[in-house]
């Protein structure tokens, strides 16, 4: 069985993944974000790990000390299940021998808690505890299961060869839930999704198609209400209807993406294109009308939820970074089914603005939530790595916080990092497709046995031009494909001799390429103004500023300085659309007119009569949303307000 070093790795689809041993980002944007997790983030995380107890919860188990002393939610641990599958992916990468002790230790601390039929949980099943499998809908247990999963696939698939045991645990506490919940067993599901990917995974990993039956087995009773019915409705866990027969996410956003994810691995395996129709649908139909600007989804704080279509207010935004995670991991297993390149396209908006944004530029704090507009500053976290201080609420959006109550996103980011080059290409049997733009070192064999050896050159996303160098001659033509993605009209492809345009969507160049060749694509990353459906009623009237994948937001420290401090309500900005965004000095500069607002005692006026478009006229810097509150408290508007009427402004500027 061939382990290929990647999160998913399908028995069929349209594009094969590559591994982590063919693809390596070499540097820019995201080199240095992996670099900063490797550094900084897994020992962060494991810090507060160790901190909160959530490690030696496992101790406590096997030790036969629980439930007294057990700390975290139901769910904690999950959190050290994904921080030992970051530093999977991580050791995978870099080879990194101290974490790979770290790695062994922990490892060695939960195997050390499981039980001999497998069970493996530190809330359930002991006497003071609630009975296993008692709680399905609130309980997490088959969830951490298979975060537990996704962490030894890691594992399987960056050291086949480790004797650390993680894939035996694994299989172990695998082997029990297809014993409980197979047929015959208890006719139920997770209230949270996330077995099903991860069993799916461990089939392909392990040869066993128990797993992956018994992943088909969840996926097909979702929906037919076998948990209990909650106040946010059976659509909370996706009980509501059939995945097969769904039209859209709903419900939990995390949960909703988990599902979906898993849904298309077991359409995928079993060859059931009537799930995976009905999943790409639901895809397409989520993006379209419950999908933020930034790539972000879920609109309710209550439930973490995705709103009905069209609820995507701005300022209420939840945007769960887990819930971005999801939906890369759903539309990556699409792109790999069916290759369409938008799904890569949703991939990029959702890095750059939702992944790229939750951790600070040291990697030690994180956005839970992912508003695009805060209208308070807010208070730093009094949480610091050093401090004492209590953990954050989760939904906490004004300022990073190093850790939460619910801390599922911070290790989610991490493996996800750790995890990238993975979703930077892939192959076919005509030759190699580039999704994702970034310095990187790419070589792989063909079916055919072409050798593709690649040099990507770039500084994406600030600047738009693609450099691929081929590294090495191949004695029969194969064929090049680069996404082109759906912002970028008037892109170039030159290759050696000829320039043509690059429409959005996928350019291909096919040839007997030479070692030497370079194939540029040139995206036009110039600033541009965004405008929204007007049925997303909360950003009527207003426009976003984006360039190339990055959204750009407004944040009051910028408009002080431009106003000399004389302005910085980042309410009262209206945005001047017949000035077009410009470049200036690396930074994107926007014209608003900045009125010093008054509260009167009625915000409402008839029609024309309400505040007019007065005030200062100002160039004001915005920066990249992934940037924001990394300079103190502050507010911020990705959505701009357009003033009402151009020539009026202009007399009243006279
Ligand atoms: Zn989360």
């Amino acid at each position: 069985m061939t382990l290929i070093a990647s999160p998913v790795v399908p028995i069929r689809g349209r594009l094969r993944p590559l591994g982590l041993d063919e693809v390596t980002i070499t540097g820019g944007f995201w080199a240095q974000r992996q670099q900063v997790n490797a550094t900084a983030t897994l020992a962060h995380i494991e810090h507060w790990l160790e901190r909160e107890g959530w490690i030696a919860n496992f101790d406590l188990a096997a030790a036969g000390r629980l439930p007294d002393g057990r700390r975290g939610r139901e769910f904690s641990d999950s959190e050290v299940y994904k921080y030992l599958e970051a530093l999977a992916w991580e050791i995978g990468r870099s080879g990194d021998p101290a974490l790979e002790a770290r790695f062994r230790a922990v490892v060695a601390r939960v195997a050390a808690a499981q039980e001999p039929d497998g069970y493996l949980n530190t809330r359930f099943g002991r006497p003071g505890q609630g009975e296993r499998w008692s709680e399905l809908e609130w309980g997490h247990e088959l969830y951490c299961v298979g975060h537990l999963l996704q962490a030894a696939v890691a594992r399987a698939r960056t050291r086949p060869d480790a004797d650390d045991g993680l894939v035996g645990v694994a299989r172990r506490a695998a082997d029990l839930v297809c014993t409980v919940f197979g047929p015959g067993g208890i006719e139920s599901v997770c209230g949270h999704a996330e077995i099903e990917p991860a069993l799916v995974e461990l089939a392909r990993v392990t040869g066993d198609e128990r797993y992956l039956a018994q992943a088909a087995l969840f996926v097909e009773r979702r929906g037919h209400g076998t948990l209990r019915d909650i106040e946010f409705g059976r659509s909370y866990y996706q009980d509501d209807v059939p995945v097969r027969e769904a039209t859209v996410l709903r419900g939990h956003a995390v949960r909703a993406g988990y599902l979906a994810a898993g849904a298309v691995d077991v359409a995928v395996e079993q060859g059931d294109e009537e799930l995976l129709t009905a999943l790409a649908a639901q895809w397409g139909n989520t993006v379209a009308r419950r999908t933020y600007l930034t790539g972000g989804v879920g609109s309710h704080h209550q439930d973490e939820a995705f709103g009905d279509d069209w609820v995507l207010p701005p300022d209420r935004a939840y945007s769960e970074t887990c819930a971005s995670v999801a939906s890369i991991m759903f539309s990556w297993r699409l792109l790999l089914a069916q290759g369409d390149p938008r799904y890569a396209d949703l991939i990029e908006r959702t890095l750059f603005n939702v992944v790229a944004t939750s951790p600070s530029h040291e990697g030690t704090a994180f956005f839970y939530a992912n508003t695009l507009h805060q209208r308070r500053p807010g208070a730093p976290a009094t949480n610091g790595p050093t401090s004492n201080g209590t953990v954050s609420p989760r939904a906490s959006s004004s300022q990073r916080a190093p850790w939460f109550e619910v801390s599922c996103c911070p290790p989610n980011v991490a493996r996800t990092l750790a995890s990238l080059a993975a979703y930077v290409a892939t192959a076919d049997d005509e030759g190699v497709q580039l999704h994702q733009y970034a310095p990187a070192a790419i070589r792989t064999t063909l079916p055919d046995g072409t050798t593709v050896a690649l040099d990507v050159e770039t500084g994406y996303p600030r600047d738009g031009v693609i450099r691929v160098h081929v590294r090495e001659d191949a004695g029969t033509p194969w064929t090049l494909s680069l996404r082109v993605p759906a912002w970028a009209d008037g892109a170039r492809l030159v290759v050696p001799g000829a320039e043509e345009a690059a429409v959005p969507g996928t350019v291909r160049v096919r040839r007997a390429f030479r070692a030497g060749d370079v194939v540029e694509l040139h995206l036009p990353v110039t600033p541009r103004f965004t405008a929204a459906d007007p049925r997303i009623d909360a950003v009527r009237g207003c426009l976003a500023v984006e360039r190339g994948p990055e959204v750009l937001c407004l944040e009051s420290v910028d408009l002080a300085a431009a106003s000399g401090g004389r302005v910085d309500d980042i309410a009262a900005v209206r945005l001047d659309p017949a000035v077009a965004p410009r470049a200036v000095d690396g930074a994107v500069v926007v014209r608003l007119r900045c009125a010093k607002t008054t509260t009167g005692p009625w915000p409402y006026a008839a029609p024309g009569t309400g505040a007019a478009d007065d005030g200062e006229e100002l160039e004001v810097p915005l920066v990249a949303y992934h940037d924001w509150a990394e300079r103190g408290p502050s507010t911020m508007r990705v959505w701009l307000p357009v003033a009402a009427s151009g020539g009026q402004r202009t007399d009243r500027i006279r």
